[in-house]
């Protein structure tokens, strides 16, 4: 059977889906059930309208992360529509609750104006101890984002636009140090301009890049202040407007450090390789199939090209679930109203200080025996590694203290130590 028709069987089997609510309290005599519902139930209730933080301590706010989408981008299928989109959601459920025991309610909105999705996500507020949003289109995504982080005292986090941004930046740190490049020096040539390349363009700014050594190509090419369509451009895309006469990826890519691939398959040739500078940077990150595949990359140059895709079957797979499930562990423990830039910055450091320490045994097994070994072949952690929890959720969650973000205070240590028993 191929994997279609395995996937229809693994989600159809009873019950149907891939989650379900249970209970974490004794359920079994009337006492339990006066506690746990009437009219036990009202102490909790008054404590918490005393003082909503109490949320945290007598209900599952703290432990309940809201995977909120549209249905507009689903992976490369594009607008499939809300309900569609629900398999997807579940699945986002079962990484939060494998990778880092998150609980997850699945919301499927069936609403297109930002306006609508706005209030429809805020109402929902204490239900949940943050908002995972995915799989909506941009440029929509970033009004919608902005919008929530602003009027919501709880994380709110467009995983399409960050996870790829965070993860790719821990591989970007250590590509750096590999090939002996500096962060403020780099020339950065973006393929894509959507939700997923804005957001990491923004992020290797808060790393140190300089924004005007980034280039940014869409589909017709490099995005200038004088492109014909400049007036049309959104804002977004008019942040990373370059001066000068503009051209093609190719033209762009000719001298360049790096080259980071957030568009279609297939896009980028050997050629346009060679043409870029000493020990290139190459992160070619469209799903299902690289802008330039692994070993076409590679074998283009003499010299060492630092190769990352999105696939798992090559060496440097840069995939969210890296991200998503230690941030939110992160930044719901220490209560974070918030995950803002330090805290993700804090992340995407943590990760790329894990890929130079050595590598249990049990990971390298898992991924067949193959030598783990910080160098281009290895820049970032591989997804299964247990040490990603230990590691990330902490940093998260020191950064959000240290920035004011947190309600709560945590030791640190014994934080550390909680996650590892
Ligand atoms: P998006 O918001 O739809 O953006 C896609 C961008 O690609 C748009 O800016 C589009 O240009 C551009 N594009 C399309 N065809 C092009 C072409 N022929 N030449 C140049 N640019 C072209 O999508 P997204 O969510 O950012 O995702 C983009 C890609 O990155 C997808 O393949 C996705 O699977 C991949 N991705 C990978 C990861 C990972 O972790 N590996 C994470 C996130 C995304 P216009 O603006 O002109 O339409
Ligand atoms: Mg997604």
């Amino acid at each position: 059977m191929g994997l279609d028709e395995d996937s229809l069987e693994y989600h159809r089997q009873e019950p149907p889906g891939k989650l379900e609510i249970s209970t974490t309290k004794p359920t079994n005599t009337q006492r339990d059930l006066s506690l746990a519902y009437s009219p036990g139930v009202a102490a909790p209730c008054t404590e918490i309208a005393d003082d909503p933080e109490d949320a945290y301590t007598y209900t599952t706010k703290g432990n309940m992360v809201g995977v909120v989408s549209n249905g507009t981008a689903v992976l490369g299928l594009g607008d499939i529509g809300a309900q569609a989109s629900k398999p997807v959601m579940e699945g986002k459920g079962v990484l939060f609750k494998r990778f880092a025991d998150i609980d997850v309610f699945d919301i499927e909105l069936d609403q297109d104006d930002p306006d609508d999705i706005v209030t429809s996500v805020k109402a929902m507020e204490p239900t949940f101890g943050g908002i995972n949003l995915e799989d909506i289109k941009a440029p929509e995504c970033f009004e919608v984002e902005e919008r929530l982080r602003e009027e919501m005292d709880i994380p709110v986090f467009h995983d399409d636009q960050h996870g790829t941004a965070i993860i790719s930046g821990a591989a970007l740190l250590n590509a750096c140090e590999i090939a002996d490049k500096s962060l403020e020096n780099l020339e950065i040539v973006f393929s894509g301009a959507g939700a997923s390349a804005i957001a990491t363009a923004r992020f290797y700014v808060s790393l140190g890049v300089d924004p005007d050594n980034i280039t940014m190509c869409d589909s017709s090419g490099i995005i200038t202040e004088s492109r014909a369509d400049a007036g049309e451009l959104n804002k977004h895309k008019q942040e990373f407007a370059s001066e000068g006469d503009g051209g093609d990826l190719a033209d762009a890519m000719a001298g360049a450090d790096v080259f980071v691939g957030l568009s279609v398959g297939g896009l980028v040739d050997q050629e346009m390789v060679q043409s870029m500078a000493e020990d290139p940077i190459i992160f070619a990150m469209a799903n299902p199939d690289p802008e330039i595949g692994y070993e076409a990359a590679k074998q283009a140059r003499d010299d060492t090209v630092i190769m990352a895709t999105g696939r798992s079957d090559y060496p440097n797979q840069v995939n969210n679930v890296l991200g998503f499930p230690f941030i939110f562990r992160g930044a719901l423990d220490a209560r974070a109203t918030e995950i803002n830039e330090k805290m993700k910055v804090a992340a995407a450091e943590a990760l790329a200080d894990l890929a130079k320490q050595d590598v249990p045994d049990a990971v390298v097994k898992a991924y067949g025996d193959q030598p783990l070994q910080f160098g281009p072949e290895y820049i970032i952690p591989k997804p299964l590694d247990p040490r990603v929890l230990f590691e990330v959720a902490p940093a998260v969650a020191e950064a959000a203290m240290e920035c004011g973000a947190a309600r709560d205070d945590l030791d640190l240590d014994a934080y550390a130590e909680r996650l590892e028993a």
